[in-house]
């Protein structure tokens, strides 16, 4: 069994208030002043702020071995807001900081270690707020509305390094080298770990660190980096800096597999839908500076699958599948990022937890698999049938999980937040009541009409949901309807105390203005809206099933046959389709000669969601507009391969199926 929890860093602290490491036995940073020795060691050997005068693109991407309390983060944050303020338009628009971390900090510690910078002191509480769990992987923090994004590799940073995707013109423009020392940490100063580094640098990349090592001095150049020694901070005589003129960054050996910013000629990007995926699409490209047009076909926005009063958002664990956990743990928690960052905007939620209930002999091997993957408790963790009753506020007489962070939500008032923080950002242009009925390929643009008028688009974007079928280049696609009806129940005196959203063959949310939802049925290629009594009673008998231990459920007043239906969009692997819409002739007559990516030009899709679209759309969203910008990406190419609407098709391909 995998642990999925990273061992945190062992702090202790010396007289002068630093921390150090018990793990290593050295300081994390200088104990005369550690903000000094970052604006010395890192930022001015890596000649910034000044570099970014003259820096050509619209980002800058700092990558860091050692994110340790996250000093150097904070200080380059700072620096970056501080030459934004006097250059509000030239340099690069958006920070990205990749940071790896092998043990990182707990919560508390890194409270504590921050807390002796006053002058970092708002920055530090906007880090704070949006901590992640100690789970392997990247972690996407987007702070200051996207201008600085924080990619916390949480790992060694040995498997971290090869796991990320880099695109044909390299990644990286500066490296903090920043491990303990060299004869503390020897495995953060390898050979092998310069080479990789040097692998995903742009060209003219530049390096600094703190120690004057030859060996580190050597290696670095052996790695390609021109180096000199520079004055060390304080008392140190000499520390290293250089850079590096070529990189060797090489093309993803499989063509479909890669995620290059596309060949269009404008920043405007048009969308097609008008749920949960097409809002946070929207803003994730407008936060990278992109002009949006959405096209929805009703009158108001989320109208179909998004449009539930209340949703559960929880990650969807798996413990054999360690990349589907990650994916899941890492996209619940950006979600929730998100709904913290949306909190000015109306949006009806409760943070109050989600429990999954063991409720038959496969629920609870799953839930014990997962309690034996040990998962850090502030993502899950497991409860007995006595806690579970204290924690649900009901008697439930059965054991499960409780998810901490989990809430419930509405999917209708999070899309039209969506929206409107887009819209407030940058440029959105909303086309209600705009239905799209055909797209067609137009030499590398797209066309369509709608409402009588014809459309031109550089890039389109198609997040339409289970409609995503209707579109001739998306037929041949694995992806189906799913239908899925909500009953709503008035709260009785007894489920009014339900404090959490209760999982277990269905699920039953919280009272909202006096009302539960208790959903949901599940029809596979079924693309129809109308009631279903059927499934409505089927929904109360699936509650009473599962909770046998109590008596409760069978009192829930289902007579009133209020319900709402909605139609998914489903793949058989439950995971969502992110990227180019591949051609389904290059794959049909495939031609193993050819170094084609396969997928239609300028063509996008963001969809099949499934039943988990409020834990998974903020994150595959940013995914796109990552891929779309020519930015890093949050997570491993391993799960950019999941995710890719071309899955299906290779993997027939590789074993000589038919597709
Ligand atoms: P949709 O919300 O369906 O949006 C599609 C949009 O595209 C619509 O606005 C539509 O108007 C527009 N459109 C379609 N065709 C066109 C066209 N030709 N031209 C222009 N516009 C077009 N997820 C959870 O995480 N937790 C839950 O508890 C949960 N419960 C669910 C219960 C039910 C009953 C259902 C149905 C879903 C549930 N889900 C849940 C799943 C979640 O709601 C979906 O994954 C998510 O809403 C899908 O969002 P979407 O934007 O992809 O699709
Ligand atoms: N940059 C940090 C700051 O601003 O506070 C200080 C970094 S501290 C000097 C070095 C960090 O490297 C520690 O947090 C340590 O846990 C981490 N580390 C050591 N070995 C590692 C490895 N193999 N992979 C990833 N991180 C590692």
């Amino acid at each position: 069994m995998l642990n999925q929890k990273l061992e945190h860093a062992n702090l202790n602290w010396n007289d002068n208030g630093t921390p150090t490491s018990e793990q290593f036995d050295d300081i994390y940073f200088s104990n005369i002043n550690g903000l000094d020795e970052t604006k010395h060691v890192f930022l001015s050997a890596n000649k910034l702020p000044n570099r970014w005068h003259n820096f050509a693109q619209d980002h800058f991407v700092i990558a860091e071995t050692g994110f340790g309390t996250g000093l150097n983060f904070l200080t380059a944050w700072q620096c970056f807001n501080e030459f934004k303020a006097c250059n509000p338009d030239s340099g690069p628009s958006r920070l990205y900081f990749t940071s790896f971390e092998k043990y990182p900090l707990t919560y508390a510690d890194l409270a504590q270690a921050l807390s002796q910078w006053p002058e970092l002191a708002e920055l530090a509480k906007q880090l704070l707020e949006h901590y992640p769990s100690a789970t392997p992987g990247c972690h996407r923090l987007n702070l200051q509305h996207g201008e600085i994004v924080l990619d916390l590799w949480f790992g060694d940073i040995h498997d971290s390094l090869p796991k990320i995707y880099c695109p044909i013109g390299g990644l990286i423009d500066c490296w903090f080298l920043d491990g303990f020392a060299p004869s503390k940490n020897p495995d953060m100063w390898s050979q092998e770990l310069f080479n990789a580094m040097a692998k995903l640098v742009k060209p003219g990349a530049t390096v600094a660190t703190f120690t004057a090592a030859g060996f580190v001095r050597r290696g670095l150049i052996e790695a390609g980096f021109t180096m000199s020694k520079v004055k060390g901070f304080g008392r140190k005589r000499e520390m290293l800096a250089g850079e590096i003129e070529y990189h060797r960054a090489e093309e993803p050996s499989d063509p479909f597999q890669r995620r290059e910013a596309p060949q269009c000629t404008s920043n405007k990007a048009t969308i097609i839908g008008g749920g949960i995926a097409s809002a946070a699409t929207a803003l994730a490209l407008v936060n990278k500076g992109w002009q949006v047009e959405l096209f929805c076909k009703d009158a108001t926005l989320a109208q179909d699958a998004s449009g539930n009063r209340q949703g559960a958002l929880y990650p969807l664990l798996s413990p054999n599948n360690v990349n589907n956990s990650e994916l899941f743990a890492h996209a619940f928690e950006f979600s929730c990022q998100t709904l913290r960052q949306l909190a000015h905007h109306p949006i009806r939620h409760d943070f109050c937890g989600v429990v999954e209930v063991d409720y038959n002999e496969k629920s609870g091997k799953k839930i014990q698999r997962i309690i034996d993957t040990q998962y850090p408790t502030t993502l899950v963790k497991a409860l007995s049938a006595e806690e579970m009753g204290k924690t649900v506020g009901l008697d439930i007489g059965a054991r499960g999980l409780f998810y901490p962070n989990g809430a419930w939500l509405s999917p209708s008032d999070l899309t039209n937040a969506l929206i409107k923080e887009a819209q407030d950002r940058g440029q959105l242009t909303l086309h209600l009541n705009a239905e799209v009925k055909e797209i067609e390929q137009n030499q590398l643009s797209w066309q369509f009409s709608c409402n009588d008028q014809t459309h031109q688009a550089d890039l389109l974007i198609i997040a339409s949901g289970a409609n995503q079928l209707n579109f001739a280049p998306l037929k041949q696609l694995p992806i189906y309807p799913v239908r899925g009806q909500v009953s709503h129940v008035p709260s009785t005196e007894q489920t009014s105390n339900l404090s959490t959203v209760l999982c277990y063959q269905g699920y039953l949310t919280p009272a909202d203005e006096g009302m539960h939802c208790i959903g949901a049925s599940y029809g596979r290629n079924d693309n129809s809206r109308a009631f279903s009594l059927e499934e409505h009673e089927e929904n109360h008998t699936k509650i009473i099933s599962s909770l046998d231990n109590v008596n409760w459920p069978e009192s829930l007043d289902f007579s009133g046959q209020n319900a709402r239906v909605g139609v998914r969009c489903g793949t058989r692997d439950n995971l969502p389709f992110v990227g180019g819409v591949p051609i389904f002739e290059a794959f049909s007559q495939f031609n193993p000669e050819s170094s084609s990516s396969a997928c239609y030009p300028n063509l996008y899709m963001l969809g099949a969601l499934g039943s988990r679209g409020l834990c998974t759309a903020p994150l595959m969203a940013e995914i796109l507009a990552s891929e779309l910008s020519g930015e890093p990406l949050p997570v491993s190419q391993a799960i950019l391969a999941l995710l890719h609407p071309n899955r299906y098709w290779l993997r027939s391909l590789k074993k000589g199926r038919p597709l």
